[in-house]
C-alpha cells in the first residue's frame, strides 16, 4: 500500500489499522485516474472519501483532509465495482448437465462460496446468477450467509434455476426414457406448471426468474433455432413474475424467441444470437436490456470440454462475426448492453470473466461504454442504479482499482489491484492484503 504519511512508523501503524478497521472508518482512496461510471471522460488526480459503506465525497487529491487514512494506488484507475450480469457459479465445464446430481446442495454451497469469493477478489462486487446446476438453492444460501456477514462475498442476486420445457435447453436429453433424472433446469410445461415453478423460485429466494425461451448451444439434444416457450407460456411467466415485482431474464437465441420474449415484457435478453433488426427496434421500444455473453463462446469453441461440442462449434463459429455486427447495430440503436460472463463457474480462473469487455469492444463498443456496460448499465438493469454502479456521493462504496488506464488496455480489468465492497477493503495487491487470508 502506498501511503501518504509523514514517517515509516505511521505507515506501519496505518498498515496494521487498515487490515482490521477500514470497513467502518472514514478514509480516502486515490489514484492517478478515475472512471466514475457517469462521465464520458477519464478524470485525473481525484480522491474518493469513503465513510462506512458509502461514498462520502469526491475531492481533489491535493484536498484530502489531513486527519484521515489514505490508500494511494499510484498510477492506476479507480472505477466502480464490476457487475457480472450473467453467471452460474456452481456449473463447471463438460458435465454441467449432470454434475448437479453428483454432489449435495451443501457441497455445492461450499464450492459456490469459493467461486463467488474468487469473483469478488477479481473485482466483481455484484453477481446476477442466471439459474444454476443445483437441485436445491445453494446460491440463495450463500447469499444469506454473506448478507448475515458470516462470510465475505459479492452482492448476489438472480434466479436459483433456469425454467425449461420438457426437452428444452435446461432438460437432460441424452438419457434413456427409463431414467427419471432431475434435470439441471427446472422443468415446467404449460402456463400452470410455469406459474407454480415461478412461485417456488420466489418462495426460496430467487429475485429474478430465468426462462429458457429457446434451445441452447451447450446442451445436448435440443435446438437453439427452435422456440421452446409458447406465447401463452411466455405471457404466463412474465405476468406471474410481475405480480411479485420480480423481473424475468430470457435465454433466447432464435429470432422469434427473442421477439416474443421482448413483446411479452421480459427485462433482459440473454445471448440473443439471432437478434434481427426487428428485435433491435423492439428492444429499444420496450427498454429491454441485452446480455450477449460473447467470450464464453470463444472459450469453449474448438475445445473438447463440452458434451455438445460439435453442436456448439457448428452454431457458434459459423455465426460469430455476423452476431458481433448485430451486437454493434444494437449498441448504435441504443439497446442497453450489459456485461455477463456466463463462464466463471467452479474451477474456472476468475480473471477470464473480464475478457467479455474485450469482446464487447471488438463488437464495436467504445472502451468507456464497455466499462459502463459492466458497471452503471448493469446496475440499471438490476434496478439498483440509485445506490450502485457509479462513483457518486451517497452510493455504496463498491470500488476497484486497475493498473494504468483500462481505456487503453482493457485487459487490466482481468486483475484488479484493489477491490472494495461496501466500504470494506477485500483485496489490496500493493499491500499484499486479502480479507480471505486475514485469519
Ligand atoms: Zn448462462
Amino acid at each position: 500500500m502506498l501511503i501518504i504519511k509523514k514517517n515509516i512508523f505511521a505507515a506501519l501503524l496505518f498498515s496494521i489499522i487498515s487490515h482490521c478497521a477500514l470497513s467502518t472508518e472514514h478514509y480516502a482512496v486515490t489514484a492517478d485516474h478515475l472512471i466514475d461510471g457517469e462521465s464520458k471522460e477519464l478524470q485525473h488526480n481525484l480522491a474518493i472519501i469513503i465513510s462506512g459503506n458509502k461514498i462520502d465525497s469526491i475531492v481533489k487529491k491535493s484536498s484530502i483532509p489531513e486527519n484521515i487514512d489514505v490508500i494511494d494506488m499510484g498510477n492506476a484507475t479507480l472505477m466502480p465495482g464490476l457487475i457480472n450480469a450473467h453467471e452460474h457459479p456452481l456449473l463447471h465445464e463438460n458435465d454441467y448437465q449432470t454434475a448437479h446430481l453428483k454432489s449435495s446442495s451443501a457441497y455445492k454451497a461450499l464450492i459456490g462460496l469459493k467461486t463467488h469469493q474468487g469473483l469478488l477478489a477479481h473485482g466483481w462486487t455484484t453477481i446476477r446468477v442466471m439459474g444454476d446446476g443445483d437441485v436445491f438453492y445453494a446460491n440463495q444460501d450463500i447469499k444469506k450467509a454473506i448478507d448475515n456477514k458470516i462470510f465475505v462475498g459479492p452482492r448476489i442476486t438472480g434466479a436459483a434455476h433456469y425454467i425449461s420445457i420438457t426437452g428444452g435447453g435446461g432438460d437432460i436429453n441424452y438419457m434413456s426414457p427409463e431414467q427419471n433424472l432431475i434435470a439441471d433446469g427446472l422443468i415446467a410445461d404449460g402456463p400452470q406448471e410455469i406459474i407454480k415453478a415461478i412461485r417456488k423460485e420466489i418462495k426460496y429466494g430467487s429475485d429474478w426468474i430465468k426462462i429458457m425461451v429457446t434451445g441452447a448451444f451447450m446442451s445436448v439434444g435440443d435446438n437453439p433455432e427452435n422456440v421452446s416457450f409458447s406465447p401463452e407460456e411466455l405471457h404466463a411467466a412474465v405476468n406471474e413474475a410481475k405480480r411479485h415485482n420480480i423481473p424475468v431474464a430470457a435465454h433466447a437465441h432464435a429470432t422469434d424467441g427473442i421477439n416474443q420474449a421482448v413483446k411479452a415484457g421480459v427485462r433482459s435478453i440473454e445471448h440473443g444470437t439471432y437478434i434481427s433488426d426487428e428485435s433491435i427496434s423492439l428492444m429499444v421500444k420496450h427498454g429491454t436490456f441485452y446480455v450477449p455473453t460473447i467470450y464464453v463462446g470463444d472459450y469453449y469453441a474448438n475445445s473438447d470440454k463440452l458434451l455438445a461440442q460439435e453442436k456448439n462449434d457448428d452454431y457458434y463459429l459459423s455465426y460469430r462475426s455476423e452476431w458481433l455486427s448485430m451486437i454493434e447495430k444494437a449498441y448504435r440503436a441504443g439497446v442497453k448492453i450489459t456485461v455477463g460472463s456466463d463462464l466463471c463457474g467452479y474451477g474456472i480462473n476468475p480473471s477470464l470473466c473480464a475478457r467479455e469487455f474485450a469482446t464487447l469492444i471488438e463488437a464495436g463498443m467504445t472502451p468507456m461504454d464497455a466499462v459502463k456496460a459492466g458497471t452503471i448499465v448493469g446496475a440499471e438493469m438490476l434496478g439498483w442504479d440509485d445506490h450502485l454502479g457509479s462513483i457518486i456521493p451517497g452510493k455504496l462504496a463498491d470500488i476497484i482499482a486497475v493498473k494504468g488506464n483500462p481505456l487503453e488496455d482493457i485487459s487490466s480489468l482481468e486483475k484488479p489491484l484493489l477491490v472494495i465492497k461496501d466500504g470494506e477493503v477485500v483485496i489490496n495487491k500493493i499491500d499484499s492484503y486479502s480479507v480471505f487470508e486475514k485469519n
